[in-house]
C-alpha cells in the first residue's frame, strides 16, 4: 500500500456529509417505483463471475474477495464483483510493464495504421451493441436508458473513432538549430513523440462507459499500456467493454481493468511506482491525494475534478423560452450528476421572475423513476451516499435561510430519488453557493451589472465550465475571454465532442481531455539532435 493509506478518508455508504449530517430533515413525497427486469441478455451478464481483466485474463480478486453492485433505482444488488486490491493492481501494473517493456511484443511492433484500425474497431463495436451498453449503464446508474442510448453510448464510440485517427498523426517536428559554440557544425535535430509508458487511469460513477472510453481512447492511440479502476459503484460497462477491447484484438495486456475500492485499488495504483502517468476524474478532494500519491515516483498527472459553473442569463434573450430550457437543461442532465453542471444560475435582474418561474416549472414537469421504466425523465442518484450528500445540502441551505421554489424532497421510500431542485435567497457564503452538490439542485440569483456577475462567476475555486446566454454576440465574446473557465458555452449547454478540448482551470483539473490536446498528455517529446 502507497503513501496514501494514512490519508484515505473515504466515507462508505449511507455516512452522511460529515460537515453536513443532522442538520434539519428533508421530507419524502411519494414515488411510485415499477418492478423492471432487466433483458434476458443483461441478466445473463450480471449472472457471470464480474472477474478482473489482467494481461489478457479474467479472473478472481487475489484475495477471493468480492463486492455488491447495486441497482440505485431499487438497492437491490444486480452483481458481485472482484473487488481488487493492491496485489491486483501491482499484478496489472505488471502486466501492463511486461507488454510496454518488450519492443518485439505485438503492441510495440503494430503500426500505427494497424493501431488505429483496432481502435476504430472498438468504437464499431461499441455502435453494434448499443442497446445492450445502454440498458447496462442504466441499470447501473440510474441514468434513463434513453439517454444513454443517444448519449453515453454514441460519444463513446466516437471517442475511440475520433483516437482511430490520430494514432496514424502523432508527429514530431524538425527544428533549425543555430548552436553559438558550434557555428560551423552542421546538424539534424527533430522531435519524437513517445508513448510514456504504464499509465493508470482511475474513473467514476457520473458517465462510467464515457469515462472509460475517454480515458482509454487517448491511451491506445498514443500507443500507451493501461490499469484502469472504474468506480466501485458502477463497474458493469468498463468490464463489457472490456470484452469488446478483447474482441477488437487489441493484444493481451495492454488494456488491463482492475475493479475495486478507492482505498484499496485506486489508491495503490496512483502510488505505484511502476505506473509512468496517472488520470484521474472524479473529486477535488480525492484529486489532491492523487496529486500527493505521485509524488512517489514523480510520475506524470492529469486530472479531471469538480465545479460550480456558473450559467449567465443576461435579460436580451430573443427566445426566452428556450433559454429557460437550456438552463434547466444545464443543471437537470443526468441528474445534475455532471462536473460541468450549470449549478449557479445567474440572472438579469429584468428576467429574473421570469427565469426562475421557468426553471421551476421545467423541474416540477420532470419524470421521475428508474431508469429503465418507459417515460422516465430522470432517474435515482447513484448511491445512498450521494442521496445523503444532496439531502444534507438542502437542508443546510434552508437552514441558512435560503428558500426552495420547486422541488427540494427525497422521493419514494426506496431507491436514491431527489426531485428536481430549485433554489434562491441565497448568499454567497453558503454551502450550497461554494460547493459541488452533484445533484440535480440549481441556485438562481439576480444580477444588474456585467462586471459584477464577472467577477461573481469566477468567485470560486473551480474553473471547469460557464454559460452564457444572450445575442449580444460583443458581449457573448467579450464575457466569455474573462470568465475563468476551461469550456464556455453561449446559447447552449453540455455540448461535448471529441474533437473539442474539455478539462479545468484552478482546482477543477490539470490538462485536457478530448481533442488533440490530450495527446500531448499521454506522450512525451524526445529531442534527436545529430551531428552532420
Ligand atoms: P471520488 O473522487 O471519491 O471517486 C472517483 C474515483 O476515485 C472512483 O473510482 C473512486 O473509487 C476513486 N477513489 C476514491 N478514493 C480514492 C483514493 N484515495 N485514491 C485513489 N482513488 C480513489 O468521488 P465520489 O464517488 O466519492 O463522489 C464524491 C463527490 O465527488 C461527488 O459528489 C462530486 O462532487 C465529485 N465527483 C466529481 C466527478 C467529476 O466528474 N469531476 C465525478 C464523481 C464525483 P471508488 O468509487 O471505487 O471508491
Amino acid at each position: 500500500m502507497g503513501p496514501l493509506a494514512d490519508l484515505h478518508r473515504k466515507r462508505r455508504v449511507t455516512e452522511p456529509h460529515p460537515q453536513l449530517k443532522g442538520i434539519g430533515t428533508v421530507s419524502t413525497a411519494s414515488l411510485e417505483i415499477p418492478e423492471i427486469q432487466p433483458s434476458p441478455r443483461i441478466q445473463s451478464f450480471l449472472s457471470g463471475a464480474k472477474q478482473l481483466l489482467i494481461g489478457g485474463q479474467w479472473r478472481n480478486a487475489a484475495s477471493g474477495e468480492t463486492f455488491p453492485v447495486f441497482n440505485p433505482a431499487t438497492g437491490e444488488t444486480i452483481a458481485k464483483v472482484a473487488a481488487g486490491d493492491a496485489v491486483d493492481i501491482d499484478a496489472a501494473v505488471r502486466a501492463a510493464r511486461a507488454v510496454f517493456d518488450d519492443p518485439k511484443h505485438a503492441w510495440n511492433r503494430m503500426t500505427p495504421s494497424q493501431r488505429g484500425r483496432i481502435i476504430w474497431k472498438i468504437g464499431d463495436l461499441l455502435l453494434e451493441n448499443l442497446e445492450e451498453f445502454a440498458e447496462l449503464e442504466s441499470l447501473d446508474n440510474g441514468k434513463p436508458v434513453g439517454v444513454a442510448q443517444v448519449a453515453d453510448v454514441p460519444l463513446s464510440a466516437d471517442i475511440f473513432h475520433y483516437m482511430a485517427g490520430w494514432a496514424t498523426k502523432i508527429e514530431g517536428n524538425t527544428i533549425p538549430i543555430s548552436v553559438p559554440y558550434a557555428p560551423r557544425a552542421e546538424f539534424h535535430a527533430f522531435t519524437l513523440r513517445e508513448p510514456i509508458g504504464v499509465v493508470g487511469q482511475i474513473i467514476p460513477w457520473n458517465f462510467p462507459l464515457l469515462m472509460a472510453a475517454w480515458k482509454l481512447g487517448p491511451v491506445l492511440a498514443t500507443g500507451n499500456t493501461v490499469v484502469l479502476k472504474p468506480a466501485e459503484q458502477t463497474p458493469l460497462t468498463a468490464l463489457r467493454l472490456g470484452e469488446l477491447i478483447q474482441e477488437a484484438g487489441v493484444p493481451d495486456g495492454v488494456v488491463n481493468i482492475v475493479t475495486g475500492f478507492g482505498e484499496t485499488a485506486g489508491a495503490p495504483l496512483a502510488a505505484h511506482e511502476g505506473v509512468d502517468k496517472i488520470a484521474f476524474t472524479g473529486s477535488t478532494e480525492v484529486g489532491k491525494m492523487i496529486v500527493q500519491a505521485a509524488g512517489s515516483n514523480l510520475k506524470k498527472v492529469t486530472l479531471e475534478l469538480g465545479g460550480k459553473s456558473p450559467n449567465i442569463v443576461f435579460k436580451d434573450n430573443e427566445n426566452l423560452d428556450a433559454t429557460i430550457a437550456g438552463a434547466a437543461s444545464a443543471i437537470f442532465f443526468n441528474h445534475g450528476q455532471c462536473c460541468c453542471a450549470g449549478s449557479r444560475l445567474y440572472v438579469e435582474q429584468a428576467v429574473f421572475d421570469d427565469v426562475v418561474s421557468g426553471v421551476a416549472e421545467a423541474a416540477r414537469k420532470i419524470k421521475l423513476g428508474p431508469g429503465l421504466a418507459k417515460g422516465t425523465e430522470m432517474g435515482p442518484l447513484v448511491s445512498d451516499e450521494q442521496l445523503q450528500r444532496v439531502t444534507g445540502y438542502l437542508n443546510a441551505g434552508q437552514e441558512a435561510g435560503a428558500n426552495i421554489v420547486a422541488g427540494g424532497q427525497q422521493r419514494g421510500d426506496r431507491g436514491y430519488f431527489v426531485s428536481p431542485t430549485v433554489i434562491q435567497d441565497t448568499r454567497e457564503d453558503m454551502s450550497i453557493v461554494r460547493e459541488e452538490i452533484f445533484g440535480p439542485v440549481v441556485v438562481v440569483d439576480p444580477f444588474e451589472d456585467i462586471e459584477e456577475i464577472i467577477t461573481r462567476s469566477n468567485d470560486t475555486p473551480y474553473g471547469l465550465a460557464a454559460g452564457i446566454w444572450t445575442r449580444d454576440i460583443s458581449k457573448a465574446h467579450r464575457v466569455a475571454r474573462r470568465l475563468r473557465a476551461g469550456t464556455v458555452w453561449v446559447n447552449c449547454y453540455n455540448i461535448f465532442d471529441s474533437a473539442m478540448p474539455f478539462g479545468g482551470y484552478k482546482q477543477s483539473g490539470w490538462g485536457r481531455e478530448m481533442g488533440h490536446e490530450v495527446l500531448d498528455l499521454y506522450t512525451e517529446t524526445k529531442a534527436v539532435c545529430i551531428g552532420l
